[in-house]
């Protein structure tokens, strides 16, 4: 595996007694001293890795893996900072599979060289990755993944092919689950890496989503030569490694920080305080209604992210996941419902490779058509609502021939 020499910490503030910095007021104070010391204005990613080097990209890693083994809750307060004063952030749509996902998987399941190697140019949005399980005949039963890894030499040779990979065509690294054994428990037989999109026999091509773009590719792999270096966790154990990444996917699609009236409902409310000639009667109940359920959604992400602290996110996150869906497919119903005639127009089926997917932006036939893919991203509503009933609520399992 390709290393780089990551940079130690260099800011003074690091060596500030590290229980000091739990008090949110020190930690701004670091905050401050580290925006005097490094140009806000200047180049965007020296910034961006300076900050990862003092530990305040993710507060919650360990000394030199971008963190300062703080509490997970305390970015909030760095965050606001840096927001504050007006400095770049790492773009965070564009990364967001490796942000959401690949990132804490790499935490919790990496080699120290595997974190050293990839994290900082992930958080600082150098490099791109994408999210290699789903196929054509393995999309919620990951079980089936039929995706090859032989060994070869002392690596591995991977045979396959992958769909539905978002942000496939900008990546330059992949989290990849292969077969690695036909025999025994499906799941035993998987095995976790991550794979160099730009390895010979990686091929990538577009997959045209109903709004007119292609976010995610059909991805190819062909005698793809992975060094034994880039797996992570054991061999056999990739289901494991899965899991700590769909627990991941699922805060991350439907957990996200947002401000009051923020997301959808903030759009559709926005349109109904500044156009009178929409706002009748009934549409004025629903919007009610899905206002309040979506200030509940909101609430309940806020607290679940509160009490995720360092851990691990639990089966809670489907909740959070299975109601961002459901609010979003209501919202945008209901936005088209209110445009009338005007609602139905789609601005442009030109076909757009989006550096960073908008949920929020363009028209309300956009936003219409992009919400249908939410309650299949991530997790179907289906399976999520097992997950719930399972692992939540503590309900019966369903008979399932793989058990
Ligand atoms: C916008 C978008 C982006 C995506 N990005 C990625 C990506 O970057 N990387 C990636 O790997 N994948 C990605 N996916 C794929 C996504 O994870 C899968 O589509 C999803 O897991 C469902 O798999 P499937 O499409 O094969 O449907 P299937 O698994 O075939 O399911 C079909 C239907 O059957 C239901 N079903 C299946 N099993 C059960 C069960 N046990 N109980 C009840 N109902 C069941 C499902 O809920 C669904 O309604 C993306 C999908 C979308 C829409």
């Amino acid at each position: 595996m390709p290393d780089t020499d990551t940079d130690q910490l260099r800011d003074p503030d690091q060596l500030r007694d590290p229980d000091q910095l739990r008090d949110p007021d020190q930690l701004r104070g670091v905050v401050a001293g580290f925006l005097r010391r490094h140009d806000r204005t200047g180049d965007r990613t020296a910034f961006l890795r300076a900050r990862f080097d003092a530990g305040l990209a993710w507060v919650h890693h360990p000394v030199g893996l971008g963190g300062l083994g703080l509490p997970w809750h305390l970015q909030a307060v760095v965050d606001d900072e840096f927001t504050r004063a007006g400095a770049p952030d790492n773009r965070p749509r564009r990364n967001s599979i490796g942000l959401g996902m690949a990132a804490p998987t790499l935490l919790r399941h990496g080699t120290p060289q595997q974190q050293r190697r990839w994290l900082r140019p992930l958080w600082t949005g150098e490099e791109i990755w994408c999210q290699l399980f789903s196929e054509p005949d393995a999309g919620s039963d990951l079980a089936a993944v039929a995706t090859g890894a032989e060994r070869s030499g002392d690596g591995w040779l991977v045979d396959g092919q992958k769909v539905w990979t978002s942000l496939a065509h900008r990546a330059r690294w992949a989290i990849l689950l292969a077969r690695t054994s036909s025999t025994g428990r499906r799941h035993a037989g998987l095995t976790y890496f991550v794979c160099d999109m730009t390895a010979p026999g990686v091929q990538v091509r577009p997959l045209r989503q109903m709004t007119g773009e292609a976010e995610f590719n059909e991805v190819f792999l062909t005698g793809v030569r992975l060094p034994d270096a880039m797996r992570i966790g054991e061999v056999g154990e990739g289901w494991q490694v899965a899991r700590t990444t769909l627990m991941n996917e699922r805060v991350a699609i439907g957990g996200r920080p947002l401000a009051r009236e923020g997301g959808m409902i903030g759009v559709l409310a926005d349109a109904w305080r500044r156009q009178p000639e929409i706002r009748r009667t009934g549409p004025h109940q629903d919007l009610l209604r899905l206002w309040v359920r979506a200030e509940a959604a909101r609430l309940t992400a806020l607290r679940l992210r509160q009490q995720l602290v360092a851990g691990q996110p639990g089966p809670e996150g489907s909740a959070v996941k299975l109601s961002f869906a459901e609010l979003n497919q209501l919202i945008s119903g209901l936005e088209i419902e209110v445009r009338g005639a005007a609602g139905l127009r789609h601005d442009d089926w030109t076909m757009r490779r989006p550096e960073e997917p908008d949920l929020l932006g363009r028209t309300a036939t956009y936003r219409y058509l992009r919400a249908r893919g939410n309650s299949i991203e991530g997790g179907t509503s289906e399976i999520l609502r097992n997950v719930i009933a399972e692992r939540v609520l503590g309900l019966p399992s369903e008979p399932r021939v793989d058990r």
